[in-house]
């Protein structure tokens, strides 16, 4: 590339090829992503101009990004920003960048959810899980609501969902209070260790913790492995160690009644929900995720005999 006119079909051909050398898998696709990044440009504006030249401002920026991306920077990390259940959200090195998978529990909490639901989030990152439940359960809910004939049946004070989310990164935070803010979406955000600063009881407690067995990490891909937070990965000596220790305490902070809903890896679905079930839920089931691999699992606990928080 370099000092001189490019288009931006040169320039996604070229980009494309200067990742694809480099390795990374989706080349054409985030060459165009970071294209479009830089330039604007939608998809239909595209093919209607591909000839279009680019700025000499933009053609720099483009390249430098290209290059960054070549050095296996996350893509996300050079936008800034990651869709998640059809939202934008803002992310950097502090959390981790919000997987499609995490969609699947989103989508189970939301079949759960009912009007005026006290929602725990617990490691909660850019907050994508709790904001995008708390956004699209207020839009189903009020759906359900509207009457036939189109009157709405009231949605009142009372009905609106409500949910803090928790982390041990204060950095993580504060990406997961600005998305909140940039989204519209009421919630609170406490700094502390699982359940250290919690001190209600939930309607539904939601958590996709660290995972991953230690030994495992080193051999991810190194997008993930050097650029996503190493505490949002690291699930300790067998990848169980936050399962263990949310669904223990879990039922001091659960309503009678109340669901936890885990993401968990494709080969844990099973162990963690015998662990659900020595603690007392009851209806612990696996969801799968569309590469059809175990990764949610959901319970609910209807015991009574539990200490107060
Ligand atoms: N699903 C993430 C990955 O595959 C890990 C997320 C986690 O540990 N909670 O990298």
């Amino acid at each position: 590339m370099g000092q001189r006119i490019m288009t931006l079909r040169q320039g996604h051909r070229e980009g494309t090829e200067i990742l694809g050398k480099a390795g990374i898998a989706e080349a054409s696709l985030d060459s165009w992503l970071l294209l479009s990044y830089v330039t604007g440009i939608s998809r239909a504006a595209y093919y209607g101009e591909p000839d279009r030249i680019l700025t000499e401002e933009e053609a720099d920026r483009y390249e430098t990004l290209i290059q960054k991306r070549a050095g296996r920077i996350p893509l996300q990390h050079l936008t800034g920003e990651q869709e998640f259940m059809g939202y934008t959200f803002r992310v950097n090195e502090h959390v981790l960048i919000p997987r499609q998978d995490t969609e699947t529990l989103v989508e189970e909490a939301l079949r759960r959810l009912k009007p005026g639901m006290h929602i725990l989030d617990l490691c909660t990152g850019s907050g994508c899980i709790l904001i995008s439940l708390l956004k699209a359960g207020a839009e189903r809910l009020a759906e359900a609501d509207a009457k036939p004939s189109g009157m709405s049946g009231g949605m009142q004070e009372k009905d609106m969902l409500t949910g803090i989310g928790t982390d041990l990164s204060g950095e993580a935070l504060k990406v997961a209070a600005e998305n909140a803010g940039r989204l519209g979406v009421r919630a609170s955000f406490l700094k502390g260790d699982l359940f250290e600063c919690v001190t209600e009881r939930y309607d539904m407690i939601v958590s996709n913790p660290p995972y991953i067995p230690t030994k495992v990490i080193e051999g991810l891909q190194e997008e993930v492995r050097l650029h996503d937070p190493y505490i949002a990965l690291d699930g300790k000596e067998d990848g169980l160690h936050f399962y263990r220790e949310i669904i223990k305490n879990s039922i001091y902070y659960i309503k009678k009644g109340g669901f936890l809903l885990f993401e968990t890896g494709y080969d844990q679905g099973e162990a963690v929900s015998a662990l659900m079930r020595d603690a007392g839920y009851s209806k612990v089931s696996i969801q799968k995720d569309l590469a059809d691999q175990d990764r949610v699992v959901c319970g609910s606990y209807h015991r009574e005999e539990r200490k107060p928080v």
